[in-house]
């Protein structure tokens, strides 16, 4: 293999598998890779912030939304590089061949990086457009799964869809398929975003009644503008409560009473899921660090830095 795979990097010896096997919560941002010299500004603006509340780890999303795949890895290294933080970076199948994928696995294990979360990726252009797997690639995450666990000591997540991924045909198919991902070597797992809690707790369970204990680390990404309303629910297929709606649109002249109407449902979402003993949260920052760092201090979780 072209990199030493085995990492080199010992101060950072916690993978999120060794914390929650330890009866340990996991709580978690997700930043993407910048687009513009503005945007990196921000996104090191928002890490420098949130590196401050000492969370367990940060991830960086591949090549998604359009961001360059070259981005993702440089940012993810920086992270590992430069920051106290602990990165868990994304790697999808999407347009890659075998030997391409190990390259990338090559490269965050140079950085040291230990802490993946492999997830199949959607076509470009429509997410919901035909898969075709590249011809010496992978079909699947689970295969993807595999390919990390055989190239190293590595911790793997993978992703969960509290309303089912699009395209199952039903729930038996669905959670059969997440358990094999789990068996395949996954340590950990964290959900599409969600609105109502009771979409993930029967997930849970779903999953529970097929024999697999796989850790399901639910995702919360706060509203905090109109415009949020449909993409949010185009993003994730997630069902958009029509009663937020309806107190978001009752302030829609007024941006921070929108803003704070998306922060307290949030709020109230993980209080109602940490009454829940779940492994942890994780928030989607869109490379903004204030309306998740408001949440974090809202339940306390800033006070937790071990
Ligand atoms: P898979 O687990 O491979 O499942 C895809 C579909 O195939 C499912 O319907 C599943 O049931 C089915 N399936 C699985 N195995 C089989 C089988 N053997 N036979 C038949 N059917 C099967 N996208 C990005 O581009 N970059 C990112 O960084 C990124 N990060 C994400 C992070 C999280 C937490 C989540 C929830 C999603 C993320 N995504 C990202 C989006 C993700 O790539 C898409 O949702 C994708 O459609 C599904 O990926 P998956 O890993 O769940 O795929």
């Amino acid at each position: 293999m072209a990199h030493g795979i085995a990492s080199t990097r010992t101060d950072r010896a916690h993978t999120v598998r060794d914390l929650l096997a330890s009866g340990g919560q996991s709580y978690s941002f997700e930043f993407s890779a910048p687009k513009t010299e503005k945007g990196e500004r921000t996104l090191w603006n928002a890490i420098r912030r949130i590196e401050a509340v000492a969370p367990t780890f940060v991830s960086v999303t591949y090549g998604a939304g359009g961001s360059s795949r070259e981005g993702t890895v440089r940012a993810t290294e920086r992270i590992a590089t430069d920051t106290t933080l602990t990165p868990v970076a994304h790697l999808t199948a999407v347009d890659h061949s075998l030997a391409e994928l190990r390259n990338v696995i090559g490269q965050y294990a140079d950085a040291g990086i230990r802490n993946m979360l492999a997830v199949r990726g959607d076509p470009p252009g429509d997410p919901m457009g035909e898969w075709v797997r590249h011809p010496s690639g992978v079909d699947y995450a689970a295969d993807l799964v595999r390919l990390i666990k055989e190239s190293g000591d590595f911790c793997v997540g993978v992703a969960a869809f509290p309303e089912m991924h699009p395209r199952s045909a039903d729930w038996d198919s669905d959670v059969k398929h997440f358990v094999d991902k789990c068996r395949a070597g996954a340590d950990f797992a964290i959900t599409q975003m969600f609105f109502y809690p009771e979409d993930y707790l029967r997930l849970r369970d779903r999953v529970s009644a097929a024999g697999c204990a796989t850790p399901i680390i639910p995702e919360i990404m706060p509203v905090t503008n109109i415009r949020q309303i449909e993409r949010f629910a185009q993003l994730s297929n997630a069902a958009f409560p029509p009663e937020l709606a309806d107190r978001l649109l009752a302030v829609k002249d007024a941006p921070a009473a929108v803003r704070s109407v998306g922060i307290e449902y949030a709020t109230e979402l993980c209080a109602r899921l940490m009454s829940e003993e779940i492994p942890g949260l994780h928030f989607i920052t869109l490379n903004h660090s204030t309306a998740t760092l408001e949440i974090y201090e809202n339940l306390g979780l800033h006070q937790r830095q071990s």
